[in-house]
């Protein structure tokens, strides 16, 4: 595959999908009203449009490694900014950080050694700590693969709770407007799970029947 294939999808969208959606592409020519910032991982095979069903306009989006939000002030930068600006410009609704299973940077928190020469990486990952150290106390005879979807969901409670530490997040947390969700997402089967603080575990997300089935139904 080569930007080939990527132009020829350009070529694609101008033809066929642009006309298609002029007048929604002409409205957002001018303004946006995001229904929810969606912080996941950059990893090639998460699209969360796709994953949701939304449509250009519907997400903000903050894709970084690992779905990982930084405690505030301790590393201000692009992460941090698109939360502001999200939550206190855009006025989102709601946020979801969206974990994934097979996450290349959740091996990386197991197995530090392996990523040493790559100093950003190695600095990034220090924020996924606290979630490896939250797991170290569990029974230590989980296998990987169980214990690689524990850290991956025990890092996005974590990068949940520093979520809470940015001025804007926990403004709006006092107003009581805005809520936050914390997903897994599983490649292979589709399936999203979300975190219950009530039950303290991740369930399966609860979903809507979509908008055109609930207006037959009146
Ligand atoms: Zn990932």
């Amino acid at each position: 595959m080569t930007v080939d294939n990527i132009l020829r999808g350009l070529k694609r969208f101008q033809k066929k999908v642009y006309p298609k959606h002029r007048e929604l592409f002409h409205k957002l020519a001018l303004q946006q009203r995001p229904t929810a910032l969606f912080i996941t991982c950059a990893d090639s095979r998460i699209d969360p449009c796709l994953l949701t069903q939304t449509k250009p306009g519907e997400l903000f989006l903050c894709r970084v490694i690992g779905n990982i939000v930084p405690r505030y002030p301790e590393s201000i930068g692009g992460v941090s900014a698109t939360i502001e600006y999200a939550v206190g410009v855009l006025g989102v609704p709601d946020v979801i950080v969206c974990g994934h299973t097979d996450c290349g940077v959740m091996k990386g928190v197991l197995n530090p050694e392996a990523l040493k020469p790559l100093a950003n990486v190695s600095a990034w990952l220090a924020h996924a700590q606290p979630a490896r150290e939250a797991l170290a106390k569990r029974d230590s005879d989980l296998g990987d693969p169980e214990f690689l979807l524990a850290l991956t969901e025990r890092n996005v409670i974590e990068q949940l709770k520093n979520l809470q530490t940015h001025p804007a997040v926990a403004a709006r947390l006092e107003q009581r407007n805005l809520k936050l969700y914390g997903w897994v997402y599983d490649i292979g089967r589709g399936i999203v799970t979300t975190y219950s603080s009530r039950r303290q575990k991740f369930i399966r997300v609860r979903t809507v029947k979509p908008r055109k089935m609930a207006r037959a139904r009146k």
